[in-house]
């Protein structure tokens, strides 16, 4: 990976899951001269503080994107288009402002028209994560041999695209650039949607009168406690998702509702042919998932499974 910094100093704006690892991965990677970070909470910033990982904790967002050559915006989708309307005057010429949100059209919308015209927007996509956040949370090997999705608007410098590229790459990703409005239909179905089902399926589970609670529990490793690691993702993170990628979600969502009919019709009829050809064709999904390195090949998904005692 990359020795040597490609920015002179970055400017990261919240400090989570996903600014936490940008801060540890770029450190680690050397790919910045100097990290300075603030987040909203004075909490948040003396856990930053007290872990050492950054150059300098500054107390507003205007401080902190002072003199930066890159800024990313780690924080809510929702919160984007304020914290870019505060930073917009204290912007460096020449800086490349970015983002970490999981939805590009309604970031483009609410940050491109604040920016002044002398720094260059490169929205971004780190397709990584996991279901905790906070200032804990976050870890340098998050990105690697992950998508990280670009979307810049037409006409964008090309340099600036390539600098944000090396960055990400330099932290592990893989970088792809596509237009804001097909990454979004592309997350519906691939992360937008799966994430909707979990929390619906924990959602039902949960209110089941004739299975008590503690016999969902009990009995999750059947496929239940896979679903639970979804829902359990940030729920102020995720209302924004769905607040914010609202066509494209809905329209999974029908596809989606017509493909849960079939299947229900198959049931009900008895059509082992139909749900068996269905099922084979999922599984090969998932054979293709595994094949691209984008999951590991072992079983129950790696989790380690203790050795059978020996008989007495
Ligand atoms: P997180 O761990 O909850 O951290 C969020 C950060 O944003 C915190 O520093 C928080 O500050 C700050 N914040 C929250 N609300 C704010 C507001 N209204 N104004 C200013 N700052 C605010 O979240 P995360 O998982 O890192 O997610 C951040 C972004 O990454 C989101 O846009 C999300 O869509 C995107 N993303 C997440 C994942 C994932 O799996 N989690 C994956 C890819 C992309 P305090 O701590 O002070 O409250």
């Amino acid at each position: 990976m990359s020795t040597a910094p490609i920015f002179r100093r970055v400017a990261l704006i919240g400090f989570g899951l996903i600014g936490g690892s940008i801060a540890r991965a770029a450190r680690a990677q050397a790919l910045a001269s100097e990290i300075v970070t603030t987040a909203r909470s004075e909490k948040t910033r003396a856990r930053v503080t007290e872990l050492n990982i950054v150059d300098r904790v500054l107390a507003t967002n205007a401080e902190a994107v002072q003199d930066a050559d890159l800024v990313i915006l780690c924080i809510p989708v929702g919160a984007c288009g304020p914290v870019t309307q505060e930073i917009a005057p204290h912007l460096k010429a020449g800086a490349i402002v970015s983002d970490v949100g999981s939805v590009k059209g309604a970031i483009v919308r609410e940050m491109a028209p604040h920016l002044p015209a002398n720094v260059h927007f490169v929205p971004a996509h780190p397709v990584a994560g996991t279901e905790h956040s906070g200032p804990d949370s976050g870890f340098a090997e998050l990105f690697i041999d992950r998508w990280c999705i670009l979307t810049p608007p037409d006409g964008t410098d090309p340099m600036a695209i390539e600098a944000l590229g090396a960055f990400w790459a330099g932290m592990g990703a893989k970088v792809e650039t596509m237009t804001p409005d097909h990454h979004d239909l592309v997350l519906a179905i691939t992360s937008h949607l799966p994430h909707l089902i979990a929390y619906t399926i924990v959602g039902t589970a949960d209110e089941l009168a004739q299975v008590t609670s503690s016999e969902v529990i009990k009995f999750s490793a059947g496929g239940f406690r896979d679903f639970t690691r979804i829902a359990a993702s940030d729920p102020t993170m995720w209302r924004d998702v769905f607040l914010n990628n609202k066509e494209a979600v809905l329209e999974m969502l029908g596809t989606f509702n017509e493909d849960l009919s079939k299947l229900t019709r198959a049931i009900r009829r008895g059509d082992g042919e139909a749900l068996f050809e269905h099922f084979a064709r999922t599984r090969a999904i998932r054979r293709g998932i595994v094949e691209i390195g984008q999951d590991s090949a072992a079983p129950d998904f790696g989790r380690p499974h203790p050795p059978l005692k020996k008989a007495e």
